[in-house]
């Protein structure tokens, strides 16, 4: 039996753009709790750290990473990360079979698959 092993390695990877994943989609419960967070309210937290695409709401990316990521600290709202973080790497286009797929290996240094 395999099962999936994930400890966060903090590279920041998967707070950077590469190829396709470059949007980090925020939803209105994220939105809610990011603004609380920053004590902004959410209209002002809407204008100043997302725009909105046809397929979504997403975070502003800053050369290249999210505008939440401090090369040193990480994420600086880690607690109240949006639901596409908080959940990474657990998607399940990211699982097949009970195995990280071959790309997220790839990816995120802090996934593999390994012998239960
Ligand atoms: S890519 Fe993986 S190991 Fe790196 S910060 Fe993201 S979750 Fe952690
Ligand atoms: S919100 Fe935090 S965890 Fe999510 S991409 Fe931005 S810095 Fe990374």
């Amino acid at each position: 039996m395999e099962k999936l092993n994930f400890e966060c390695q903090q590279c920041g990877y998967c707070c950077s753009q590469h190829g396709r994943y470059q949007y980090i989609y925020v939803t209105p419960k994220d939105v809610q709790q990011l603004s609380k967070y920053l004590n902004l309210t959410p209209k002002i937290f809407r204008e100043r750290f997302t725009k909105e695409l046809s397929h979504g709401v997403v975070l502003n990316f800053v050369q290249d990473s999210c505008v939440f990521h401090d090369e040193k600290k990480g994420c600086t709202v880690h607690p109240v990360k949006p639901r596409q973080c908080a959940t990474w790497p657990y998607w399940p286009d990211n699982i097949e079979d009970g195995h990280f797929k071959p790309g997220i290996l790839k990816i995120c240094k802090g996934c593999s698959t390994a012998s239960a």
